[in-house]
């Protein structure tokens, strides 16, 4: 969802056409840390590693690949990447050596479908504080670390759903129905310094899958539309392939195994003023940044598609309570109730107001509502023959209600 979000023809490039991005130093950096701490606090092993151990496990995950592989420019700035993650593991120790507990879960790989999407998702580290409420940790290696709320929110989505994640606070503690987050923290290992923050309201985690849910339906309809920035661009792989640079659409190598070509700069730079003319002219149009009155029609927009899935999804859940003959039903965290009612109809509604006025009732309802005409098949001063009259012109119909409150 990141990457769409930054450019979705870019998610294209990764994800539709299959092609990997090239190795980047700071990630070979960042999996290599993460591969420490899985060592470190891997629940199977009963006894915790010592710092030696620690930094062997960093050493060894290491030597695996080369530098070239792991996107440093030179045997030089690898081996000053290999002497930081020394330095960071050395601090951790010093820190935590004394004080290391088992969390609940490391590097729990859980993949979970919701609403039609199959979201897959590693959560770094799980601690368990009591009362089905769990705190999510996230490390980061980069320089500077930066609340990414959607991040945050895909995390307390996923592990608030998660079977796998109930099944292992319900090992620790049998009576918990439902797992909370209580707080969400971006761990930052080179400065061991941690930034938490409370869990996402209700509201920010219904807009938040309003967004991930409209994502996902502009990748299903193939709407990849640039997003060209002049910063984005001048670091993405995709640069020499991408449509706003070479005005064509790309139609190179894809699928499984497909790398991104070898191909020369293209003429054309959208950014830069002193591009040939002609190249210029065979470019596709960079699309505008979007205008107010676009962003507003594009949220009335996913407000309508919100709604319409809303009825949706009232009507399968009243259909399939009827047809399982159920009054009420729980889901993990809300419960469904329906409550039947009658309503009257009215065949003709001027012929109501006729009879009305014939039995000289027209003054004891002035207009005829379903409430009225109810009053008045209950009042004992209206005789039986005008009750019959009356029932004459309505109709019954079922109405079925949906309820939907928080589970207690
Ligand atoms: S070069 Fe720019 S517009 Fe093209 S895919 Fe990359 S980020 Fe998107």
């Amino acid at each position: 969802m990141g990457m769409y979000k930054e450019c979705p023809q870019k998610y294209k490039f990764r994800y539709v056409h299959m092609l990997p991005e090239l190795p980047k130093y700071y990630f070979a950096f960042g999996t290599a840390l993460h591969e420490v701490m899985e060592y470190i606090y891997n629940p199977a092993n009963p006894a915790f590693p010592t710092l030696q151990e620690a930094l062997a496990c960093l050493q060894n995950y290491w030597s695996k690949t080369s530098f070239e592989q792991k996107g440093y420019a030179s045997a030089e700035k690898e081996a000053q990447g290999l002497e930081e993650g020394r330095r960071i593991i050395t601090a951790y120790y010093g820190k935590y050596g004394n004080s290391l507990v088992h969390p609940l879960s490391v590097e729990m790989k859980s993949t979970l479908d919701i609403d039609g999407l199959s979201l897959v998702s590693i959560l770094d580290r799980i601690d368990y504080l009591g009362d089905g409420r769990i705190k999510i940790l996230d490390y980061k290696t980069g320089k500077t670390v930066q609340r990414e709320p959607d991040q945050l929110m895909m995390y307390q989505k996923v592990a608030e759903n998660s079977p796998a994640v109930l099944h292992l606070v319900q090992k620790l503690d049998p009576k918990v129905k439902e797992v909370k987050v209580q707080t969400l923290s971006f761990y930052h290992l080179p400065s061991l310094q941690e930034l938490s923050f409370e869990r996402g309201s209700d509201k920010e985690m219904y807009e938040f899958w309003q967004k991930v849910l409209g994502v996902a339906d502009n990748i299903r309809a193939g709407r990849f539309d640039p997003a060209p920035e002049e910063n984005k661009c001048r670091w993405c792989d995709y640069h020499n392939i991408c449509p706003v640079f070479t005005g064509k659409e790309y139609d190179g190598p894809s699928g499984w195994g497909a790398k991104i070509p070898d191909v020369p700069p293209p003429a054309y730079d959208p950014f830069n003023s002193k591009t040939p003319s002609s190249a210029v002219e065979r470019q596709a149009p960079v699309p505008a940044a979007k205008t107010e009155p676009e962003i507003l029609s594009d949220k009335i927009d996913r407000l309508g598609e919100a709604l319409q899935q809303e009825r949706r999804l009232r009507q399968e859940i009243i259909a399939l309570m009827d047809k399982l003959g159920y009054k009420r039903h729980f889901g993990s965290k809300f419960r469904a109730e329906l409550t039947q009612r009658m309503k009257l109809e009215f065949a003709d509604k001027q012929k109501t107001i006729d009879t009305l006025r014939a039995l000289q009732l027209l003054a004891k309802t002035l207009v005829p509502t379903q409430k009225s005409i109810e009053a008045l098949l209950a009042d004992p001063a209206v005789s039986a023959q005008a009750k019959t009259q009356l029932r004459a012109l309505v109709q019954e119909k079922k109405e079925i209600d949906l309820e939907i409150t928080e589970a207690e």
